[in-house]
């Protein structure tokens, strides 16, 4: 079993299904709605966990009970939270989320009223004993003082960035690590409409891979060639919300695995893919061989 530190937001989704995206100003009825933990860092903790991985979380947490049920979520997967922050008077970051059935969309409207982890806070935790170090590409110049921190600590930890939308200095963060998972988001935003000419001009030293939703992922190997590996459609697309942190969880667990980059990619896309085809993170640990 490997120990993974994951860097990042854990949140609470409130999800409605609806029959199709509303038009502005709209009144719709949902099919279905739900509640769940979720932020990036902590779905791939998850999605992990389910694969057989060790988990700690690291992040800001509120005080209020929107916090405690994250944390409660986060310890009942298996995820120590107990060197979390806590910000006092403060509120849960709260994304609310309308699944289209028709399209298998996923829009977010996310609100965050919470500070930023310090590096004070990272320097504290220990990295001994740990197999790798993951974090959400946020708040860069914070990141790239935790990295070198990790990297004077403990110089053998393989460390991942996922770098998901533009921000100033993120550029940086991507360079300082191992393994870059980028997101289309973040490609288009850079000019980019394949991930293959965008992984050429990434900035990444190392590893990098770039999921496209329904048209797979890229993988840029160390030598500069690039590999693309087409989507493993669910039989029916049912809910894309988390699939990103799906992939991510997939490409690390190859790595945790001792598998190649391109394996890294396959699995990527089939545990991501199984996870469009369902709601919610359940049950995805039997969708790739176990740690
Ligand atoms: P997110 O928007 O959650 O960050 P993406 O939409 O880029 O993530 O998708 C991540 C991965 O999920 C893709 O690389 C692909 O493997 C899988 N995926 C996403 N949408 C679909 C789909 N419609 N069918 C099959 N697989 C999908």
């Amino acid at each position: 079993m490997s120990r993974i530190l994951a860097v990042g937001l854990a949140t609470l989704d409130i999800i409605h299904t609806t029959e199709a995206y509303p038009a502005e100003d709209a009144e719709v009825r949902a099919l279905s709605q739900r509640v769940a933990r979720g932020g990036n860092a902590a779905n791939t903790l998850d999605v992990l966990a389910q694969l057989g991985h060790g988990g700690q979380w690291l992040g800001v947490l509120a005080d209020d009970p929107e916090a405690e049920r994250i944390a409660s979520d986060l310890r009942e997967r298996g995820i120590d939270c107990g060197r979390a922050a806590v910000a006092r008077g403060r509120c849960s970051p709260v994304s609310h989320v309308i699944c289209s059935r028709r399209t298998g969309t996923r829009t977010i409207i996310h609100h965050r009223d919470l500070p930023e982890l310090t590096p004070t806070r990272f320097a504290a935790v220990a990295l001994s004993g740990l197999d790798w170090l993951h974090f959400e590409g946020r708040n860069p110049p914070a990141t790239l003082e935790m990295i070198r921190d990790a990297r004077a600590r403990a110089p053998d930890l393989p460390i991942s960035v996922e770098v998901e939308k533009p921000r100033e200095g993120v550029e940086a963060l991507a360079e300082s690590a191992d393994l870059v998972l980028f997101s289309r988001v973040y490609a288009e935003a850079a000019g980019y409409n394949d991930g293959e000419s965008f992984l050429a001009a990434a900035p990444a030293r190392n590893l990098a891979y770039c999921a496209w939703g329904s048209e797979g992922a890229w993988l840029r190997q160390p030598d500069g060639r690039a590999v693309h590996r087409a989507a493993e459609s669910p039989r029916r697309v049912v809910d894309t919300l988390g699939a990103g942190d799906c992939f991510n969880a997939g490409v690390l667990h190859a790595h945790l695995s001792g598998e190649s980059a391109v394996t890294a990619l396959e699995w990527g896309n089939r545990i991501a893919g199984a996870k469009c085809g369902q709601e919610g993170l359940e049950g995805l640990g039997t969708v790739l061989p176990p740690a």
